[in-house]
């Protein structure tokens, strides 16, 4: 089968030399796609604001994907100098500036440096993201800093890096040289054996068009509306064994019901974790509970408040402020920076969850705000009406017409 992969980059350098490598590896079966190519318009990137190339690249390749929905891949690279203690490593492109000057700066912090004391290595992780899995790999090619610079090939530090086992720089090197011998080709050749192993089918393109979404959204849904309600305990174990056995993976379950603490309140949500635990107990899987994880800072918060809000973000910041200041902090820091952008679940898992915990609870105001957020993230209408209507069963009729006259109107009115 064929995997087209799009690159969550703008430099066009990396680009070009992993699509070289991959028709040297492995013509017709591995084509990098750049992101332009699939989103119409420049991708805008990501802050990187990781403290090593592997969160880097995770940055980036999440960020890609939350925006197309299909199997993404990042690449974070460095250089890594022994007798600079590692340095520029994560801080490469903004080592001094621009590429010259960074070469230039190395050069300097080198200079009196003799030979054998030049030891570097160029580091390259690629992180593949899709629906199911996020991996990273990675490669390396070790070498020396040069004296000076030579050749006006490549990008970046390639004139000053000489691989071990050759005498010229990889800025004097034909590209199909480098491509060979390369960091990116170490990591594009084990890139390529994890993607050889993986499931032919899940992870295939969508159709042109078509916004992926993974198959569980359903249950995510049906989980939501029946934990925010209280004293459910029967039929939320029932649907708990279904989803389960469904293959619906727990740490999936676990996030769902966590977030339940910001649309039915902390005691529903303890409730439903509890039950999913000894659930989980039964059926002899391993819990995960959700934990704190690295990415829990808070600080993503206004960020993803004001993507999902769109023009409306002000308006909201503002009746929160009015309502109180303090309910503005703890909204963005501690619902929207904390728990909404945890990693455990994409955002669309999390908004459709959402969806369903405020429809059966009848927020009607709230509702409309994460139906125009699925809208904003990519469902189509006609899905979206088919993901409503698994929340038919747990709807009384009058909850059920007031839903359909609810999202009608967003369609109407946006
Ligand atoms: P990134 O966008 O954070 O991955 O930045 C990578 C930086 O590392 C580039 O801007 C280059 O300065 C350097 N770099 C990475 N790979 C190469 C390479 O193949 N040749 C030369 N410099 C590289």
């Amino acid at each position: 089968m064929g995997w087209r992969l799009v690159v969550a980059t703008n430099n066009r350098h990396k680009l070009a030399e992993l699509r070289s490598i991959a028709a040297m590896i492995a013509p017709g079966e591995l084509e990098f796609l750049a992101p332009e190519e699939v989103l119409g318009s420049p991708w805008e990137g990501v802050e990187e604001s990781g403290q090593t190339l592997e969160e880097n690249a995770y940055l980036k390749a999440t960020a890609l994907f939350e925006q197309l929905y299909r199997p993404v891949v990042a690449d974070d690279s460095g250089l890594e100098v022994d007798a600079l203690g590692g340095e520029p490593g994560v801080r490469s492109a903004r080592f001094a500036g621009s590429d010259a000057d960074n070469r230039r700066a190395l050069l300097e912090r080198l200079s009196g440096v003799p030979p054998e004391r030049r030891r570097a290595r160029f580091r390259c992780v690629l992180c593949y993201r899709d629906w199911f899995r996020t991996v990273c790999v990675e490669g390396v090619v070790e070498g020396t800093i040069a004296l000076e610079e030579r050749g006006q090939r490549g990008f970046g530090y390639d004139p000053i890096f000489v691989p071990d086992g050759h005498e010229r720089t990889f800025g004097e090197m034909e590209p199909w040289e480098k491509d060979r011998l390369s960091h990116r080709f170490h990591a594009t050749v084990a890139l390529l054996e994890f993607l050889r192993h993986l499931d032919e089918e899940e992870a295939a393109e969508p159709p042109p068009g078509e916004i992926a979404l993974p198959p569980w959204i359903p249950w995510l849904m049906r989980l939501s509306a029946v934990a925010s309600r209280a004293e459910q305990t029967e039929q939320l174990e029932e649907l708990l064994v279904g989803a389960l056995r469904s293959g619906v993976p727990v740490r999936v379950v676990a996030e769902t019901l966590l977030q339940l603490l910001l649309f039915a309140g902390f005691p529903a949500a303890i409730e439903a974790l509890r039950c999913a635990q000894s659930v989980c107990q039964r059926l002899g899987l391993p819990w995960e509970a959700p934990e704190v994880d690295a990415a829990d800072n808070g600080q993503g918060g206004l960020e993803l408040f004001e993507r999902l809000y769109g023009e409306q973000s002000m308006r909201v910041r503002e009746r929160l402020r009015q309502a109180s200041p303090l309910l503005e902090a703890l909204v963005l820091e501690v619902a929207y920076g904390r728990v909404l952008a945890r990693s455990g679940l994409s955002l669309l898992e999390r908004e459709c969850a959402a969806v369903a915990a405020l429809a059966v609870g009848g927020w009607w105001r709230q509702l409309r705000s994460h139906l125009r957020a699925l809208l904003r993230l990519g469902i189509p209408p006609e899905r979206c009406t088919e993901l409503l209507a698994e929340l038919r069963p747990y709807c009384n009729q009058q909850l059920w017409e007031r839903l359909q006259v609810e999202w009608q109107e967003v369609q109407r009115w946006g």
